[in-house]
């Protein structure tokens, strides 16, 4: 929608362009949700796409993804065989309530800096234990969990003129097992829980977003679906699970336990 507010326009073409960001600049990245409500105070908007970053990038260390890299262009990348989770990709993006029209416009930085419950690719970097490079206002670097930058519902540990630049996952994580498995209230509603599963055959990490106001992440040192369904949900407090139109907390510790036996049994099968 138009933004009537919004007088200027900064097209940035290094990091240099990005400083000088200030509490009424909107950083623009797919536009998704940015533009989809009136924002009254946004004066001017930053579009991170002129930066041209590389949207994907392989290495022996794994695949470091740029945050303006569009949530299509994510599932649809050529990458290695061995890269057995990257089927988590497509699987998260199945779990976002939204179109494939938006899978082409959204993009996985902006996901996760919406900070929601339900952010698919929130889901997906908390689960391959990405590493989140934050480019600091004041010129510095900081590399961080999933956790560490999605903190509350709607809610990111990003300052002003902090701009996500890029999010690397690990070789190790990418080659191993993952199921992702969800509920939702209606067939084709948001995702009420969203659970992921991944194991090196020794235990099962386990990922559970949606639920909860913020990631959870469990690593439990069993392969039997059940224990290790029973160990997440005693190392969730209850208090962590949060009732809103797409579940109540009962309810989404109940199918919290359901799936992540389901899940794990995906894996270790
Ligand atoms: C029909 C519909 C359904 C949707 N369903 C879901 C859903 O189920 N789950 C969900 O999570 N979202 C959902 N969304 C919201 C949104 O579309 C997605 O979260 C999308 O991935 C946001 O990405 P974007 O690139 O469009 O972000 P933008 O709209 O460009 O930005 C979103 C926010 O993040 C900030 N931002 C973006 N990139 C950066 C960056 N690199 N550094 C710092 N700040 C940044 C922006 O300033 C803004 O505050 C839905 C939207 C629609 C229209």
């Amino acid at each position: 929608m138009d933004q009537h507010w919004v007088t200027d326009v900064v097209l940035p073409r290094s990091r240099a362009d990005l400083a000088g960001i200030v509490d009424t600049d909107g950083v623009l990245a797919g536009g998704t949700s940015l533009m989809s409500e009136p924002n009254p105070g946004m004066t001017r908007l930053v579009d991170l796409t002129t930066l041209r970053w590389p949207d994907l990038v392989v290495s022996e260390g794994g695949l470091e993804i740029a945050a303006t890299c569009a949530i299509d262009t994510l599932i649809h990348a050529d990458l290695p065989r061995t890269w057995i989770a990257t089927t988590l990709f497509e699987a998260a993006a199945r779990a976002l309530l939204a179109s494939y029209k938006i899978w082409y416009t959204a993009t996985v930085g902006g996901n996760v800096c919406l900070a929601l419950p339900a952010g698919a690719m929130t889901a997906m970097c908390a689960a391959l234990d990405a590493r989140l490079l934050v480019w600091r206002a004041d010129g510095t670097d900081a590399l961080l969990t999933t956790s560490e930058v999605v903190i509350g519902n709607a809610v990111n540990s990003l300052a002003v003129g902090d701009v996500l630049r890029s999010i690397h996952l690990p070789i190790a994580a990418l080659t191993q097992r993952v199921s992702l498995r969800k509920a939702s209230y209606a067939h084709l509603g948001r995702s009420g829980a969203v659970v992921v599963a991944r194991s090196d055959g020794d235990s099962v990490v386990v990922t559970v977003t949606a639920a909860t106001v913020v990631p959870e992440v469990v690593t439990v040192a069993s392969v039997d679906p059940d224990e290790v369904a029973r160990a997440v949900l005693d190392h969730i407090p209850t208090d962590h699970f949060h009732t809103d139109a797409h579940g109540t907390a009962a309810w989404r510790i109940g199918v919290v336990e359901y799936l992540v036996a389901q899940a794990s049994r995906d894996v270790i099968a």
